[in-house]
């Protein structure tokens, strides 16, 4: 496609609300073979809310104890915790030695007792507890377990619906004959559930945050010209290492920064847009 061209489809694009930085870019969206999407706040709403507290002893206390361990957190599922503390009336107590484990969870001390709250794997459950982490996986949630001294306290069950129109978007893809896969930190099971509400072929779970960007290198490698979507911090080496990056306009500037195209409405739609004026306009030219 001539320069000239690519400015009018970049024109285009801009009022459905798609930013795309450079003409080059709208040229290659056209060819994009597969389209890697992250789970929390880009297939889903990213607002991720507490709808279940199952506690061993109290459940003010044990919103007590996550809320302190959560706060020096950025992640998402922190402000989750932190919120079902708030709503309860529960101000975090301050905590000391805050870790957050990327991909795992978050350490601190609080009265001399080590905390833990994150991935549920670790401890040994009991079966009525493991049945409830596991019946939240298959709905598409995600459960947290907090542990003082090593001990079970206490999980919550963590819930980010899917954007009402993810699944026709990723619909939108699958009829350009364009694969779509997920990519997550996330348990498998909680993956392949939120891939089936969206209608997603491809699942990649238990992905640390540094190896996003391994898996699009993999598909390249494969021969597929791969667009990446995320929102995160941590899908940014993916977004930049991706044939063409989207970031979610509402994400963090890290991920817009390091994005082509960034999606001014919080849609998937946005990605199904920059292909279909990049195939009209390339095409319109030869
Ligand atoms: P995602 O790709 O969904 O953003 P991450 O790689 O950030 O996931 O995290 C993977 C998993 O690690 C989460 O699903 C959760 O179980 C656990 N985890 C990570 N950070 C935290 C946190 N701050 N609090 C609780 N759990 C966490
Ligand atoms: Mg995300």
């Amino acid at each position: 496609a001539t320069p000239l061209s690519l400015m009018v489809g970049v024109g285009k694009a801009a009022e459905s609300g798609v930013l795309i930085r450079r003409g080059e870019s709208l040229q290659q969206a056209g060819a994009i073979t597969t389209v890697v999407l992250d789970k929390t706040g880009t297939v889903t709403e990213g607002a991720p809310a507490v709808t279940e507290v199952i506690a061993a002893g109290d459940e003010g206390e044990l919103l007590r104890l996550a809320a302190a361990a959560e706060a020096g957190s950025e992640h998402p599922l922190a402000s989750a915790v932190l919120a079902a503390a708030r709503a309860r009336g529960i101000t975090p107590p301050k905590a000391e030695g805050f870790e957050a484990e990327s991909g795992r969870g978050v350490t601190a001390r609080l009265d001399g007792q080590a905390l833990f709250v994150g991935r549920p794997d670790q401890a040994s459950l009991t079966d009525d507890w493991q049945q409830r982490v596991e019946t939240a996986r298959s709905r598409g949630e995600t459960p947290i377990l907090v542990t003082a001294d090593g001990v079970p306290a206490g999980l919550l069950i963590i819930a980010d619906p899917v954007r009402e129109d993810s699944a026709a978007a990723i619909r939108r893809l699958h009829e350009r004959g364009i694969r779509v896969a997920l990519v997550t930190g996330d348990h498998e099971t909680t993956a392949r559930a939120v891939a089936g509400q969206g209608g997603i072929d491809t699942v990649f779970a238990g992905v640390p945050p540094e190896a996003k960007a391994e898996r699009v290198a993999d598909l390249q490698g494969g021969g597929e010209v791969v667009a990446m979507v995320g929102d995160g911090i941590n899908d940014a080496p993916a977004l930049a290492r991706a044939d063409v990056g989207f970031a979610i306009g509402s994400g963090t500037d890290v991920a817009i920064e390091s994005a082509d195209i960034t999606l001014m409405r919080a849609s998937l739609h946005g990605v199904a847009e920059a292909v279909a004026i990049s195939r009209a306009t390339v095409r319109n030219i030869k």
